[in-house]
C-alpha cells in the first residue's frame, strides 16, 4: 500500500494577484507548502496582512507552512528618468546616485562609484544594455560606453557581473528589513546576490545577536558564488541555498544554469541543506492557463535531481493563473516522482552530527527493504528530519515536533510533512495511529511504519533509536 503525497515542495512568490486571504487558502490548497515575500517589492503593511492571512490558512487547514523572507541585497537599479531613452553603441552615459536624469546623466537608486572598477562591464535592463566603466567620474557618479543599441526605462534593473563587493552586500534598506523581519513571524531569511561564505555568516552573525532563529538561505546568482570551492563553501555556512536562474542566467550567462543547478542540487544533498529551484517554472503561465512543454521537462528534471523545492516568482505574484500554475506543478511533480527515480548521489552524505546521520542512513535503508508505508521522525530542532530527507526516500516523512518553528521551516524539506505536538503528550507512534485511524494510510489492513526518535524525548541531537511498527 503506497499514499500519493508530493514530495518535492512548491514555494510560491506572493504579489498583486494573491493579496487576499481566500488567493492565499486556495494556494495552500492547491499544494503550496511555502510563500516568499520579495523585499524588492514588499511592503511593510502587505507583509503584515499576508502574514496573518498565512498563518490563519495554515491553522485552518493543519498544514505548517514556511515564509520566506527575500532580501534585496545589492540589486541595483536606475532611477526614475524623464522618458524612456534610446541608446547607441559608443554613446557615454554617467550614472549618478546623487543626480535627477539630464540627457546622458541617469540617476542610479546605489552609489556605484563606491563599488566599480574601469573596465568592469555594467548590464542594464536585464542584460539588454552591455556597458563598460571608462572613468569614475565623483564620489557618486561613473561614466560607461554603450556597447549595444538599445532603450532605456524608469527603474530597470543593474547587474555588475565582475565587480567584487568585498563582503559588503547588505544595504541600509536590507538592514531596516531585516530588522523589521526578525520581529515577525517568518522562517527564513535568503539573501540576493551572495559572493563568499562570508556574506552568510555575516548576516547569521546579524540574526544571532538580534536572537532570531530564521534560517539562512543563499541565493546563487552571481560569478563569484559559483566558483567550484566557493560555492561548497557557502553550501556548508547555510541552511539552504536558491538556485535564482534569472540574475544568475545575466551575470554569468544563461548556458551555465543548468549545470549549477545540478551542482547546487547534489551539494545541498551532500551536507544536508535545503535546495530551491528558482525562476521561470512555469514563466508561460502568467499570461496561459497552461504551461510549455520545456517548462513541464524543466520541474520534471528538478524532481529528478532531487531537489527539495521549486518555486514561482511571477506566475504566483503577477500572473492571471496563480493557482493553475501551482496545480500544474503539483500534477508534473506527482508523476514524475512516481515514475522516475532521484539521480543517486556520486558522494556520500555528510552531515555534522555522524550518528544521526548513521541512524538516518540506516532508516531509510531500512524502510525502503521492508516497504514501510511512512518514516516517522521525532524531531525537535528538525534536525533529524532533515538528515533523513537529504537521503531522498521515496516514501512519506512524518515529523513530529513540539517546536512551532521547525515545523515551519521542515515544511519545504523533501518528502516532510510536519505535525506539531507537545513534548512528551504524543508519541510518534501514537501520531502514526491517529493517522491511520484517520485514514492517511488507505482504507484497510495492517500498515507497517519506521520511527526514528531519541529515547529521551525534546533532546536537540538525542536521536538514537529506530523502531518498526505494525499498525493495526
Ligand atoms: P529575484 O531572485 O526574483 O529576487 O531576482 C531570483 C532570481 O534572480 O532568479
Ligand atoms: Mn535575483
Amino acid at each position: 500500500m503506497s499514499i500519493i503525497f508530493k514530495r518535492t515542495k512548491i514555494l510560491a512568490t506572493l504579489g498583486p494577484a494573491t493579496d487576499s486571504y481566500e488567493a492565499i487558502e486556495s494556494l495552500l490548497l492547491a499544494g503550496v507548502n511555502g510563500f516568499r515575500f520579495n523585499f524588492s517589492h514588499a511592503t511593510y503593511e502587505k507583509c503584515n496582512q499576508q502574514t496573518e492571512w498565512i498563518r490563519q490558512a495554515s491553522k485552518k487547514h493543519n498544514k505548517p507552512v514556511a515564509i520566506l523572507q527575500d532580501l534585496q541585497g545589492p540589486k541595483i537599479r536606475l532611477g526614475v528618468l524623464k522618458e524612456n531613452m534610446t541608446v547607441a553603441i559608443g554613446d557615454e552615459l554617467i550614472l549618478d546616485y546623487a543626480a535627477e536624469h539630464d540627457g546622458f546623466t541617469i540617476p542610479t537608486q546605489y552609489n556605484l562609484a563606491e563599488k566599480v572598477k574601469v573596465g568592469e562591464p555594467i548590464y542594464i535592463f536585464d542584460g539588454k544594455i552591455r556597458t563598460t566603466v571608462t572613468e569614475i567620474t565623483s564620489e557618486t557618479a561613473i561614466k560607461v560606453r554603450v556597447e549595444n543599441p538599445g532603450t532605456l526605462m524608469s527603474r530597470k534593473g543593474i547587474n555588475l557581473p565582475d565587480t567584487n563587493f568585498g563582503g559588503d552586500i547588505l544595504t541600509p534598506k536590507d538592514l531596516k528589513d531585516i530588522e523589521y523581519g526578525i520581529t515577525r513571524d517568518f522562517d527564513f531569511v535568503s539573501l540576493s546576490f551572495v559572493q563568499s561564505p562570508d556574506d552568510i555568516t555575516n548576516l547569521r552573525q546579524i540574526l544571532l545577536g538580534m536572537g532570531s532563529d530564521v534560517q539562512v538561505i543563499a541565493k546563487i546568482e552571481t560569478k563569484a558564488a559559483i566558483k567550484d570551492d566557493v560555492l561548497e563553501a557557502i553550501v556548508k555556512v547555510s541552511d539552504g541555498v536558491m538556485v535564482a536562474r534569472g540574475d544568475l542566467a545575466v551575470e554569468a550567462g544563461a548556458e551555465v544554469v543548468p549545470i549549477v543547478q545540478r551542482r547546487i542540487i547534489a551539494l545541498c544533498r551532500k551536507y544536508g541543506k535545503l535546495s530551491i529551484v528558482a525562476t521561470q517554472m512555469m514563466a508561460s503561465m502568467v499570461d496561459s492557463p497552461e504551461p510549455t512543454r520545456a517548462e513541464v521537462s524543466d520541474v520534471a528534471n528538478a524532481v529528478i535531481q532531487g531537489t527539495d523545492t521549486v518555486m514561482l516568482s511571477d506566475e504566483t505574484a503577477n500572473g492571471s493563473y496563480p493557482i493553475e500554475a501551482v496545480a500544474s506543478m503539483k500534477k508534473v511533480i506527482l508523476y514524475t516522482q512516481e515514475n522516475a527515480s532521484i539521480r543517486p548521489l556520486d558522494e556520500i552524505i555528510q552531515m555534522k552530527n555522524s550518528q544521526q546521520d548513521a541512524i538516518s542512513t540506516a532508516a531509510v535503508k531500512l524502510a525502503e527493504q521492508l516497504k514501510v508505508v511512512a518514516i516517522i521522525a521525532e524531531t525537535k530542532s528538525g534536525g533529524t528530519a532533515a538528515n533523513i530527507a537529504a537521503h531522498r526516500p521515496n516514501l512519506p516523512l512524518i515529523s513530529v515536533t513540539s517546536s512551532v518553528r521547525s515545523a515551519q521551516q521542515l515544511a519545504l524539506s523533501y518528502a516532510n510533512r510536519s505535525y506539531i505536538r507537545p513534548d512528551g503528550e504524543t508519541s510518534g507512534l501514537d501520531l502514526a495511529r491517529e493517522l491511520k485511524a484517520d485514514g492517511f494510510f488507505g482504507d484497510k489492513g495492517n500498515v507497517t511504519v519506521a520511527i526514528v526518535s531519541g529515547r529521551q524525548p525534546g533532546l536537540i541531537g538525542g536521536t538514537d533509536t529506530i523502531r518498526v511498527r505494525v499498525l493495526e
